[in-house]
């Protein structure tokens, strides 16, 4: 290749979508990536299975995320729809399942194999891939791209930047572009954690390592008021909580963390009301007198759990049924319906399977993914301040966003 028209930094979802779009329009088309291979963090998602994408109309997906971005993220999902990934992927014999919550995954192959279809797109629409070969900046002169350095300097006018966020740093996201895109004129919106663990100091932790609540509801309170709630798993970690509750309340936790503290507390049965498992309680003791009162909590919470949460509302659990005070039972009650785990340590950006903030929005055009900012310069994928929930949208957003970036860089070039 002589000098490419379009150079696409980061091999990520979006800039694999963003190199084999613009290839396939026929410009020149170079996709440079710091790691050794294409799509390191596909092939880490959904538990190296890869939860593709999420299934519904557009405008139901939109609704997972926060309105700014809905609106920003939604041209582009128009035009690379979730229905046209899962094509790609299943014209070239993936087969894929939805979930009963509307997941795509694949059926019996793994995120390596949706990874080895996305190479096999490239070689064929003649992407020039640069793998091993970590880009150092991005040079500009009079407000718009000349060149990008790696260990040599590449001259190009259109540059595509696909590098991703800051967490799981060892897949090669960095937060690098982040660097470069406040030194082209762009403001960075705070970074912060999404999706990610929690660390808190629970009593008795060493305990509930690796128990899993299921089906449970946990709730952020700050000052007293519930600022988010999540309902499903909650795992206990050796530093504190994970699971899907977790990472569901995660951004508006660190968000809120910074103006002062944050309490974690768990409904253990949201589907049932305060009164009626105050009366399961009382009909429990009622019929089995002479049993320990912890009995009550065997079949609804796993045995540490249940310790914990005896422990947590002050009643001694070898206590007769029939002993146990009414006082205690009360707060047994109160326990279960509201088990406060404690106070937020941390919300671990580090272990985030995205993180929120990142490049403004309002500075770039939403049609084209153009930066307001810098001419020949495109933006697509997480290094844009975009973080959806857990289900594939952030996968999905990545790919929406680099086909449209892909696409107008390749225009661009090609007038
Ligand atoms: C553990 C985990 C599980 C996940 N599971 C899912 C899931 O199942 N479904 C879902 O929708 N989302 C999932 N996500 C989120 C999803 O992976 C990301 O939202 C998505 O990968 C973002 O795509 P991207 O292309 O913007 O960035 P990335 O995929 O992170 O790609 C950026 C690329 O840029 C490269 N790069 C960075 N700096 C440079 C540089 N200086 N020079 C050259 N290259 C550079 C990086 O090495 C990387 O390959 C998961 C994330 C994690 C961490």
């Amino acid at each position: 290749m002589g000098s490419p028209d379009v150079v696409v930094i980061g091999a990520g979802a979006a800039g694999i979508i963003a190199a084999w779009r613009s290839a396939s329009l026929g410009a020149r088309t170079l996709l440079v990536e710091k790691t050794p291979r294409i799509g390191t963090k596909i092939r880490i998602s959904g538990g190296g299975k890869c939860n593709i994408t999420h299934d519904g109309p557009i405008e139901e997906v939109l609704r997972a995320f926060r309105p700014n971005e809905a609106r920003f993220i939604r041209p582009a999902c128009y035009r690379f729809t979730n229905r046209q990934i899962v094509e790609m992927l299943t014209s070239r014999g993936l087969r894929v399942y939805t979930r009963p919550d509307g997941c795509i995954f694949p059926v019996d192959q793994t995120a390596k194999d949706v990874v080895a279809i996305l190479e096999a797109y490239l070689r064929e629409a003649g992407v020039e891939l640069c793998l091993d070969c970590p880009v150092r900046g991005i040079e500009a002169m009079d407000g718009a791209i000349s060149g990008v350095r790696t260990v040599d300097r590449i001259g190009c006018r259109r540059v595509v930047l696909a590098v991703g966020g800051s967490s799981y740093s060892a897949s090669g996201t960095t937060g690098d572009g982040f660097v470069w895109a406040r030194a082209l004129g762009h403001t960075v919106v705070k970074v912060r954690a999404a999706l990610a663990p929690i660390m808190l100091p629970i009593p008795g932790l060493e305990q509930l390592v690796g128990v899993a609540l299921r089906d449970v509801r946990l709730k952020a309170r700050s000052r007293g008021k519930e600022i988010a709630r999540w309902d499903g798993d909650l795992l206990f970690t050796h530093r504190g909580v994970s699971g899907p509750t977790v990472l569901g309340l995660s951004r508006a936790v660190a968000e809120a963390v910074e103006a002062g503290p944050v309490l974690l507390e768990v409904d253990c049965l949201p589907d049932h009301s305060f009164e009626s498992v105050g009366a399961e309680v009382r009909s429990w003791c009622e019929t089995n007198p002479r049993k320990q009162i912890s009995g009550v909590l065997e079949g609804r919470l796993p045995r540490s759990a249940a310790s914990s949460v005896l422990a947590a509302a002050g009643v001694e659990g070898t206590t007769a049924a029939a002993q146990t005070p009414q006082k205690q039972r009360n707060r047994l009650v109160e326990t279960l319906k509201g088990w406060r785990l404690g106070e937020v340590g941390e919300v671990w950006l580090e272990k985030g399977e995205v993180v929120a903030g990142g490049v403004s929005l309002d500075e770039v055009d939403s049609q084209t993914m153009r930066s307001r900012k810098c001419n020949g310069l495109y933006l697509c994928g997480e290094v844009l301040d975009i973080a959806g929930p857990v289900g594939g949208y952030n996968l999905h957003a990545a790919f929406a966003t680099g086909y449209v970036a892909g696409e107008t860089a390749a225009r661009d070039a090609l007038g």
